[in-house]
This record gives structure tokens, C-alpha cells and sequence, in this order.
């Protein structure tokens, strides 16, 4: 037997117990004839003593120990004089009478501490060594938690878990296939998945009412902090439903982990506000509601007064920063040169400073006075004291610029707590939107979406303007997961297909099954699929995905640890009919 107990559970209720612990060395400390172990393991730190007085032997073995040995100890538990109060264990020790060595280590290349010395590089080699660290830990444990917690509550509504394969034909999302050479199908691959989506929609056919998994997805990508190669979402899909009846399955699910994981009961049903909205108020499909500063549009009652760059703008909007009338002329020299950066791509700024005296100061003085100004505040329901920080040009670019400067405003101004959850869906998202390169319609969500039965009528005539019965679960500012209820009749689906510049013969080639599957019975069906380690890093609030992936990619899509990709022997290709060029 390695251990009677753990290094996190022993506290002064067990004093004068004999007990056996296995683990690793945490830091090893000499003071006079006394040394000090922390040994650790998932549980917890557990303090050892070795004093050279009673047993000299084992003292001596005890201080050739080096960092993240792995020993077993038998001993006393003892109350310690010097207690730590911070942690479970802390008023205790062992008094070690027996010391096993049952692996050495080598020095690891970094310290396995919170605070650890290694950079990201050397933590990726060693990843099993960062692993150890307990930020780490915590991290995946309540990975584990959060995917236990959203089994039990699908499963409590009869959601059944049905695995869908790997090694499938290339999906609908939009983003670049991997995929894999077929040695026994010359010249022939598989595409991986980028969702199971049409899985899913052949299990409603299949009448399997309620499905979910919590599954690898692989889209070929360039990464970001939000983004992996491969990636796990909790996949859903369910029969005879309309929109309504998917938001509220799946506002249940987040409010159960809001509670089970977050402790935070949120009563309140989740705002719905459409794609419209969103863009308008705030510049972005996923606007962090945990503050306001909403976007106010000025185009019509800015133009007009010889500021030509403001009569050349398509569109003039900003939001208003309360209590900040007293921004200094560097902190607005800063925000200028925040919105010019290249990846937000705004002009310039225009401040206006509603003093507290009611005056008003602004970068645009020459060519507009208090009245117009006035005027600008009362439209952005600003009071006195508040700063307006307005930007102008082309409506999307300013739309999406502004977003931004809003972000940055709520960071500044602490307004992005994230103790704080704040919820919501965005509704009725285009059908499809314009690909100038490609001059042709992309379905903005995927194909199988369906359009609003309202606005069916508008596909051969005005397809820009179809909404579509989609929606997305949005978090803190963090797109979470997003849906639709699907088109299930086949004649709305070739005409789908069509719109999406589809050759019929294409379509039955990448899709033929599906639609053969539409003529035998399929029931009204949709879903939604969450990206679950966007969820597990809003909940563990780290800002990259990695952080709650035990072995994720770097930036460059490589795993420094296992060293690949890499390249694979001549007879491999071979095997494959593949070449090297
Ligand atoms: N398959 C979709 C996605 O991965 C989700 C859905 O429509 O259910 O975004």
C-alpha cells in the first residue's frame, strides 16, 4: 500500500495518527538540524520533518532528495508549531520515521508553482511537467465538473449521448477541411469533422428526438486565444421544436452551471436582442452587456456644419463615458492612437468633454458651438461630467471600430468584472450575407439553417434581407455557442443550396444523402452546439483556450511536446499515393 491518505486531507483531528503518504517533493528546507519537505500531490501539500537529533540516517536521506522526487513516507502526524492558516493542511506535519525513494527526478526545467519561471515554449515541451502545476490542475478539474454537470442536466431531459464518426465527407461550417489520404481507396480522403452537424440532423431522422455529445471538432484555422485546431463542443439537436423551445432547454443548461459551477443564481429570463440591435448598439454580434456606454448614431445632426470630414462620412456615432469629462489630453492622445491601430482602423477620434459646469470642450471646436454640441450630448443621453468619444467613416468599419473603443472604455473604466455573468441570445441573424470576392450569398450560419417563415417570400427577390432562425448564446462579451432550427422540407433545401451557388450535381455530391434522408420523413428539428473551452475559460477566467486544454497547439498549430506535425517515412506516402513536391 503507497498511502493511507492524501497530501490534502490531513488535518489536527488526525494528531498522533500513524500514516503513510506518497508523492512528490514541492521544496525541500534545511533549518539547523530540522529539514522540511513539502510533498504534493493532486490534493494537496503536506508538510514532512526530519530532525537529525532522533534519526540522523533518514535525516541525511532526506536532504539528497531533489525537487519532484517522487517518495513514500511512514509517520506520526503531529501539530505544528508555525501554522499556515492558508491551507487545509497547515497545522499539522508528519514526524517521518520511514523514507522510500520510488523515483528520482532530474532539476525540472522550470519550478512547478503557480508562479513559475518557465515561458510558454518550455512549458509546451514539458507540458506534462505544467501539467503538475495546480493553476493547471484547478483548471481541468473544473473542466471535468462543468462536462459532468451539463451530462446530468441533459440527461435529466432525455438527451441521449450518440458518438458520430471521425472520419467523415467535408462539413458545412465554412472554415478549411483537414483531412485524411485513404490507403485502401486510392487517391481518395476523408475531411474530419468541423461539427457533427449533419450527424445530428440524421439522428432526428432517425428518431432520436434528443442527442448531445460533448465532441472534438477540427477546422484548419489560424489560431487565436479563442481558437484550436481542434476544439470540443457540446453538440445538440432536437425534434419538434421551434426556436423558442431551444433557448429555453439551453438558457436551463446555463443557468444550471451558472449555479453548480459559479454558485450565481441568475433569475432573470436571458435578454433576446436581434442581430440587429446588437449591431447597431453596440458594433458587434457579441456585445459584453456587463455595462452600458450603447452606441448613439449622430450622421444626421453632425453633417452639415463645413467639418468636411464629417460631411464625407457615411456615418458619425460614439458613446458616452461617464464621470470622465476630466480625461487628461494624454489619456485622449492614447485613445486616439488605440481606435488608428490597423486591426481597429478608425480615422480619428472626436472627443466632447461635458464639463461639470455644464461648458462643453471638444477636439472639434472650430466648427460647431455649445448649441451643437449641446445637442450631440442630449442625443447620447449624456449628463454633465461624461466624455463623448465619437468616431466617423464607412458605417461597417466605424460600427466595428466603436465596438472596440467600447471594450477598451469598459476595461478602463473597471466595468469588465468578471465576477460578473451577463447573459444573452442574439436573434435573427441574416440567412445569408454577400461574399463580394466571391459574388455569391454564404450562409451566415451554415446551410441548413432555416430562413423566418415571413421572409421566405424574399429569397428570389431580395435574399439579403431573410432573416434566419438562428441564435447565439453570448457571455461576458464571449460568443459561447450558437444554432438554428433547420430546414427540413427538400425542396426549401435545394433552393438553399441553389441561392449558395451550388451546381445541382455539386449539391448531390456533397449533400445527396441528407436530401435523400429529407424524402423519408424528417420531423421539424434544431439545436445548438457550445464551444466548451471557450465556456471553461469564461468560468476559470483565463483569457486562451489553451489554459483549459490539457494538450493543446501553439500558435503555429504545432505540439511542441509529441513534435508534430512532422514528416512522415517515404513508404507511408507511398502506402498513400502521395508524393512529396
Ligand atoms: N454545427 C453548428 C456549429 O458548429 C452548430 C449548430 O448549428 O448546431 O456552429
Amino acid at each position: 500500500m503507497y498511502r493511507t491518505n492524501n497530501c490534502g486531507e490531513l488535518n489536527i483531528n488526525f494528531v498522533n495518527k500513524e500514516v503513510k503518504l506518497s508523492g512528490w517533493v514541492q521544496k525541500i528546507r534545511n533549518l539547523g538540524g530540522m529539514t522540511f519537505i513539502d510533498l504534493r500531490d493532486k490534493y494537496g501539500i503536506t508538510q514532512l520533518v526530519f530532525d537529525i537529533e532522533t534519526n540522523e540516517n533518514l535525516c541525511e536521506k532526506a536532504r539528497k532528495l531533489g525537487r519532484e522526487y517522487v517518495i513514500s513516507v511512514e509517520g506520526k502526524v503531529a501539530e505544528r508549531s508555525n501554522k499556515n492558516k492558508k491551507i487545509f493542511t497547515g497545522e499539522i506535519e508528519i514526524i517521518v520515521n520511514k523514507l522510500i525513494i520510488l523515483n528520482a527526478s532530474e532539476t525540472p526545467p522550470f519550478t512547478i508553482e503557480d508562479k513559475t519561471d518557465g515561458g510558454d515554449e518550455l512549458r509546451m515541451k514539458y507540458r506534462y511537467l505544467d501539467l503538475r502545476r495546480n493553476v493547471n490542475q484547478k483548471n481541468l478539474i473544473l473542466r471535468h465538473k462543468m462536462a459532468f454537470e451539463v451530462r446530468k442536466y441533459l440527461n435529466n431531459l432525455n438527451f441521449v449521448d450518440i458518438e458520430t464518426p471521425v472520419l467523415i465527407k467535408s462539413t458545412p461550417e465554412g472554415a478549411r477541411d483537414f483531412v485524411v489520404p485513404s490507403r485502401m481507396n486510392k487517391g481518395e480522403f476523408y475531411a474530419l469533422p468541423q461539427s457533427p452537424q449533419i450527424f445530428k440532423q440524421l439522428l432526428m431522422i432517425a428518431g432520436y428526438d434528443r442527442y448531445y455529445q460533448i465532441v472534438k471538432c477540427f477546422r484548419d484555422e489560424d489560431l487565436r486565444a479563442d481558437r484550436q485546431l481542434e476544439f470540443t463542443q457540446i453538440d445538440c439537436e432536437m425534434s419538434f421544436v421551434e426556436q423558442e423551445d431551444v433557448l429555453e432547454a439551453f438558457e436551463g443548461m446555463a443557468k444550471h452551471l451558472f449555479k453548480k459551477i459559479k454558485n450565481f443564481d441568475y433569475k432573470k429570463k436571458f435578454l433576446q436582442l436581434t442581430y440587429e440591435d446588437a449591431i447597431n448598439f453596440y458594433g458587434t454580434d457579441k456585445p459584453d452587456l456587463r455595462f452600458g456606454m450603447k452606441i448613439k448614431n449622430l450622421t444626421e445632426i453632425a453633417k452639415n456644419k463645413n467639418f468636411e470630414v464629417f460631411n464625407n462620412s457615411e456615418f458619425i456615432a460614439g458613446i458616452s463615458v461617464e464621470k470622465s469629462a476630466n480625461y487628461s489630453r494624454k489619456n485622449l492622445d492614447k485613445l486616439t492612437k488605440f481606435v488608428r491601430k490597423p486591426q481597429i482602423g478608425a480615422k480619428g477620434l472626436v472627443y466632447v468633454k461635458y464639463n461639470e459646469d455644464g461648458s462643453f470642450k471638444s477636439s472639434v471646436d472650430k466648427f460647431y458651438d455649445k448649441k451643437d454640441l449641446s445637442n450631440w450630448a442630449e442625443n447620447m443621453n449624456a449628463k454633465k461630467g461624461d466624455l463623448l468619444l465619437i468616431l466617423f467613416g464607412e458605417k461597417n468599419h466605424t460600427l466595428n471600430a466603436l465596438s472596440e473603443l467600447r471594450l477598451e472604455m469598459g476595461e478602463r473604466m473597471g466595468l469588465r468584472d468578471n465576477n460578473k455573468f451577463e447573459p444573452l441570445w442574439v436573434v435573427d441573424f441574416p440567412l445569408l450575407e454577400w461574399k463580394e470576392e466571391d459574388k455569391r450569398y454564404n450562409a451566415m450560419h451554415h446551410p441548413f439553417t432555416s430562413p423566418k417563415k415571413e421572409d421566405i417570400h424574399l429569397l428570389d427577390t431580395d435574399a439579403s434581407k431573410v432573416r434566419a432562425n438562428a441564435y447565439d448564446l453570448v457571455i461576458n462579451g464571449v460568443e459561447i455557442g450558437g444554432g438554428s432550427i433547420r430546414i427540413f422540407d427538400k425542396n426549401l433545401q435545394a433552393k438553399m443550396f441553389k441561392l449558395l451557388g451550388f451546381t445541382k450535381e455539386k449539391a448531390e455530391n456533397q449533400f445527396g444523402f441528407l436530401m435523400n434522408a429529407f424524402k423519408y420523413g424528417a420531423p421539424p428539428h434544431g439545436g445548438c452546439a457550445f464551444g466548451f473551452d471557450r465556456w471553461v475559460a469564461l468560468f476559470a477566467d483565463v483569457k486562451s483556450i489553451k489554459d483549459v486544454i490539457a494538450f493543446p497547439k501553439n500558435n503555429s498549430g504545432k505540439d511542441l511536446m509529441i513534435n508534430t506535425p512532422s514528416e512522415i517515412e517515404d513508404e507511408q506516402l507511398k502506402e498513400l499515393f502521395l508524393q512529396k513536391i
